[in-house]
């Protein structure tokens, strides 16, 4: 029931205005294991309700699957390709340094939440760690319709011209968390509440962290706990009428050995080796500057080869090293996963599911891993969940959904009820 509301066009898709408020979680990490183990055991009620008439399904992440590509592809409703993040971390070929994409200016697209705001909605946008505030935010006036954009790393620093909320904190009654904590990820939660709650947002986008993720299993008590916790804010937020779509921005798996220790391929090293000492160049898309829970260790990697250096050849080698899934060269790695040709090396390597790809063994602080590694970034991790709390309809059963059909999904394919008052 749009009435005379416009419909939003952003990046190729058409987007019905919401008629009522949409929330979008991006539960950091979340491979399906972990609600499917958490709903089993009775420790998310308010999900368990909303499935009996919601959406269970599953769908693709990009990859790498890595956190920025993926909330940007969930935010801009496109691939990498459209969006120009393809990790968390580049070689920048201008300047041959390589840099963390966390910045506004690597951005090629607009997201559906400044279209949205643009056309006078009102949007949340709510971050676990303040990286992902200013890539999400772009394009938003925080202050302009009521729009807010923080994040819960920073929470104790927003300010009315910067966020578009003044206090936070002390608006929720709540402390300033750990960054490495599952305190973040709830903060991201609660104030998702509170601003439906005080500010009526239209569109609300929230994405949490995947701390705990990286160190507890499926069905683990602190996995368990978490997911009740989760559990309590999206009952709340069904309560307050929103529409709700989960989804997540990539999976998790173990990446250890059997006596727990990260199953690693030294690609560097490797590539040293059969080419001679710094010729090959490997980037790691998963660095950034929270390294304690995965080491900057993740199962996909780039490579920059010198010029003139055959592909070929090294592609074979790649694909004959024990626990290397896939190994392509750019173009074939762009066209697969949608990737911008101009932002990745002259190949890309994937590890299989319980493997990771370091540089050399030098370069990767393991120190503040207190658990054996779990992380993500190949296709081991491509599969998640997208679950909506209302039905859908005219959805074609053969179509490969995506965690980045989420807006598509909630605001197109939500069956027409009756309006809200
Ligand atoms: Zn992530
Ligand atoms: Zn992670």
């Amino acid at each position: 029931m749009t009435g005379n509301k416009p419909t939003v066009s952003v990046n190729g898709r058409d987007y019905a205005w919401p008629d009522r408020p949409l929330v979008v979680v991006c539960v950091d990490g979340s491979e399906p294991a972990y609600m499917e183990q958490a709903l089993a055991s009775g420790a998310m009620p308010a999900l368990a309700r909303m499935m009996v008439h919601g959406a269970d399904l599953r769908a693709d992440c990009v990859i790498p699957s890595f956190t920025n590509p993926n909330n940007l592809s969930i935010v801009t409703g496109a691939p990498p390709v459209v969006h120009g993040i393809s990790g968390n971390y580049f070689l920048d070929p201008d300047s041959g340094e390589e840099v963390m994409m966390n910045d506004p200016h690597w951005l090629r697209a607009d997201s559906i939440l400044a279209a949205f705001e643009k056309a006078g909605a009102r949007v949340a946008v709510v971050t676990a760690k303040d990286k992902l505030r200013r890539l999400l935010g772009h394009g938003l006036h925080p202050g302009v319709h009521g729009s807010v954009c923080f994040s819960a790393e920073l929470a104790d620093r927003v300010s009315e011209g910067e966020n578009g909320i003044d206090r936070v904190l002390e608006l929720m009654g709540l402390p300033l968390p750990e960054v490495y904590s599952p305190a973040l990820s709830e903060l991201v939660m609660a104030a998702g509440v509170y601003l439906m709650e005080h500010i009526h947002p239209d569109i609300t986008y929230l994405s949490t962290t995947d701390y705990v993720q990286h160190k507890h299993a499926p069905g683990t008590p602190e996995a368990t706990a978490f997911y009740r916790m989760l559990d309590g804010y999206l009952g709340r937020l069904d309560e307050l009428g929103a529409t709700l779509a989960v989804t997540a921005d990539h999976g998790m798996q173990p990446k250890h050995d059997a006596a727990g220790r990260p199953d690693v391929i030294y690609l560097q090293a490797l590539m040293d080796d059969w080419l001679g000492e710094g010729q090959a160049r490997v980037i790691l898309p998963i660095t950034d500057p929270y390294v304690v829970h995965h080491g900057a260790l993740g199962s996909f990697a780039t490579v920059y080869l010198p010029d003139g250096c055959e592909r070929r050849p090294l592609l074979e080698r790649l694909g004959g090293t024990e626990g290397v899934a896939l190994a392509l060269d750019r173009e074939a790695a762009s066209a697969r996963f949608e990737l911008p040709p101009d932002r990745i090396g002259d190949l890309v390597v994937l590890a299989t599911t319980h493997k990771v790809i370091g540089t050399r063994p030098e370069r990767h602080d393991l120190s503040g891993l207190d658990a054996p590694l779990r992380s993500h970034g190949g296709l081991s991790e491509q599969t998640v969940p997208l679950l909506l709390n209302r039905p859908l309809s005219g959805l074609d059963p053969t179509r490969r959904l995506r965690n980045f059909d989420a807006f598509d999904l909630a605001l197109n394919r939500v069956t027409a009820t009756e309006a809200v008052p």
